[in-house]
């Protein structure tokens, strides 16, 4: 029998960066092969923006092609993989939705119970139907995503069922090797970074890589964060806690972000800021990224690229520097938001040639 391992196979980002994680030999990985991600060059992206007036490259990193559709599986092979080790036998989390879909796989995969506490009626539908097929436990609140959070935390804190939000810092640590990946795939750190920001724990993650790998001389410079919330989520930009946060981006509709400190030192230490994107300007991003690149992502994910729009039209990106773009979740989880937002109307016909061709002004 040939040897998977011994195929030089990818098998997932513990494996792949296991010097720079907190595993050990006998670690037991729990892993769905996630990572190694495409980085994608969005040439037609950039003339529409009028980046490439600038001499500026844009960079897309499509997280949506990890196993569960979003980059939340980074995070939780880390966090499964240390509960499994410590011997938990279940996990839970509170989620605007992919937290739960990765929870629930990466739960189903180690052989452990996953609960998930979600806001009721602010899930992507594609996202709770995920969470279903892997078995996990769905409790529905009549809350935000914020008091979810303080639930399971609470409930963590007396039960013996391993949280895993981004909180728990071994999802910070699988997190952190998205930077990695870019790192590798340029050669160096990029000049910006644009990225969505919920509960603020990916930026926290990526800032910790880029980072580590300068700190290691693999890379000559960090780059300048730059992160976006909702314009009505928008805490960490108004310095002040959002009691109902509201946007179509409900990946990112949360009011007290849990890492807001971190996000803040990324923003500082790195020279970047954190800005808002309104819903239109994310939904304005989330077609142009469809439209011109071939990638459909989640709204919420279209806040980055939406970022960029903004942070060009302020006078913050300056010429001949190039940027990544983390596009967080598949957009194929929110089948309702594209066909809402696309514009497209199906054309209906008959069967018939001639009916077809006039349809299509043949
Ligand atoms: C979780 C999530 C975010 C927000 O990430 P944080 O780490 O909470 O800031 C953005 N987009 C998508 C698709 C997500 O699932």
């Amino acid at each position: 029998m040939i040897n998977f391992e011994q195929k030089g196979h990818y098998q997932g980002l513990i494996n792949r960066y296991k010097e720079y994680l907190p595993v050990t030999d006998t670690t037991p990985i729990v892993t769905l092969n996630e990572g190694n991600t495409p980085l994608i060059k969005a040439d037609n992206l950039a003339k529409k923006i009028g980046l490439d007036e600038m001499n500026c490259e844009i960079y897309l990193k499509f997280e949506g092609a990890n196993p569960t559709g979003s980059f939340k599986d980074r995070g939780m092979t880390m966090a499964v993989t240390k509960a499994k080790e410590a011997g938990a036998k279940a996990v839970i989390c509170a989620s605007t939705g992919n937290t739960s879909a990765a929870a629930a796989a990466y739960a189903a995969k180690a052989g452990m119970k996953a609960y998930v506490l979600i806001p009721d009626g602010y899930i992507a539908l594609g996202k709770l139907s995920q969470a279903m097929m892997y078995g996990a436990e769905i409790i529905a609140i009549k809350g935000n995503f914020d008091e979810a959070l303080e639930r399971v935390i609470e409930i963590s804190e007396k039960y013996p069922i391993t949280l895993v939000n981004s909180v728990n810092p071994y999802r910070i640590e699988g997190q952190k090797t998205g930077a990695f990946e870019i790192c590798e795939a340029l050669g160096d750190a990029p000049d910006y970074h644009f990225i969505p920001v919920g509960n603020a724990g990916n930026i926290t993650a990526y800032f910790k890589g880029y980072e580590e790998f300068l700190a290691l001389g693999k890379t000559s410079h960090l780059p300048k964060m730059m992160g976006f919330e909702a314009e009505v989520a928008a805490a960490i930009v108004k310095g002040e806690r959002i009691m109902k946060p509201e946007t179509i981006a409900t990946a990112i509709r949360i009011g007290n972000p849990a890492s807001w400190k971190q996000a803040e030192n990324a923003r500082d230490k790195s020279g970047g800021i954190i800005n808002y994107v309104t819903d239109e300007e994310i939904v304005e991003a989330y077609k142009l990224i469809a439209a011109n690149e071939g990638i459909l992502c989640e709204p919420a994910s279209a806040a980055s690229v939406a970022g960029v729009i903004k942070a060009k039209k302020l006078g913050l990106i300056e010429e001949n520097k190039n940027m990544v773009c983390i596009l967080t979740g598949n957009g194929l989880k929110d089948p309702d938001s594209a066909i809402k937002y696309s514009g497209c109307e199906v054309k209906k016909t008959s069967a018939e040639l001639n009916d077809i061709l006039k349809v299509m002004d043949l």
